[in-house]
């Protein structure tokens, strides 16, 4: 099955995006991660990446899609694929449907009043990329799935949050209904506990 991870910033879609991979046995593709991944590396596609993200503006469509067009054609999505941040526009969905058959759309709905404080309080793991919140960890640095040491993403200060949040307004909300009038769209209330709307989520995806 291959299904997209719909959503704003900081709505639960990487949170969400393990659990369902561990569940179905598909590959998570985070395209933030991969770019985050070539920053750190100091690849070439880092280095361009680098000026958008700390911004909060999307990389250029060219760069992303290609990425992607990639990523899938590797051996581990023959089987299906879970794709967390992409498409984030128009045009990229379109350019999707070029080299691939979307399934299932999982729009994760939550009120971007509550997104700020989830995203600047936001601690993410090194090692697995698991995402936690300051409030729920009680002092602790290390993730609980794995270990690894917690960290701050350099993008969750409340000026780049703000500036994702207007670019997820204005040109990825489009997509769900672009997503629904293809028949192919979940809303799933992304409001309440992480088991909570993960057993939303299977609930969607078995009808
Ligand atoms: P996204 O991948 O959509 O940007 P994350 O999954 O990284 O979002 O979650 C953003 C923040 O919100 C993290 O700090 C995470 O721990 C927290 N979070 C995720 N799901 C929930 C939830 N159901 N209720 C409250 N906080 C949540
Ligand atoms: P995320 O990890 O999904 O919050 O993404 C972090 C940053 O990576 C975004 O603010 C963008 O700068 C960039 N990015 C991730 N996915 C895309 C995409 N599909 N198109 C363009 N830029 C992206």
């Amino acid at each position: 099955m291959n299904i997209i991870l719909l959503g704003a910033p900081g709505a639960g879609k990487g949170t969400q995006a393990t659990r369902i991979s561990d569940k179905f046995g598909l590959p998570h593709i985070s395209t933030g991660d991969i770019f985050r991944d070539n920053i750190k590396r100091g690849t070439e596609i880092g280095l361009l990446a680098k000026s958008y993200t700390d911004k909060g503006q999307l990389v250029p469509d060219e760069v992303t899609c290609k990425i992607v067009e990639g990523r899938l054609a590797e051996a581990d999505c023959k089987g299906g694929y879970l794709l967390d941040g992409f498409p984030r526009n128009l045009f990229q969905a379109q350019e999707l449907d070029k080299f691939s058959k979307v399934d299932a759309v999982i729009n994760i709905d939550v009120d971007l009043s509550l997104l700020m404080a989830r995203l600047c309080g936001r601690r993410v793991c090194k090692s697995c990329g698991e995402s936690y919140h300051v409030d729920f960890l009680g002092g602790k640095t290390t993730c609980e799935r794995c270990g690894g040491e917690l960290y701050q993403r350099k993008d969750d200060n409340e000026e780049t949050v703000g500036n994702r949040l207007q670019v997820y307004t204005e040109q990825t909300q489009p997509l769900i209904d672009y997503y629904s009038k293809k028949g192919v769209l979940l809303n799933i209330d992304g409001v309440g506990a992480i088991d909570e709307v993960f057993a939303r989520i299977c609930a969607a995806l078995k009808k």
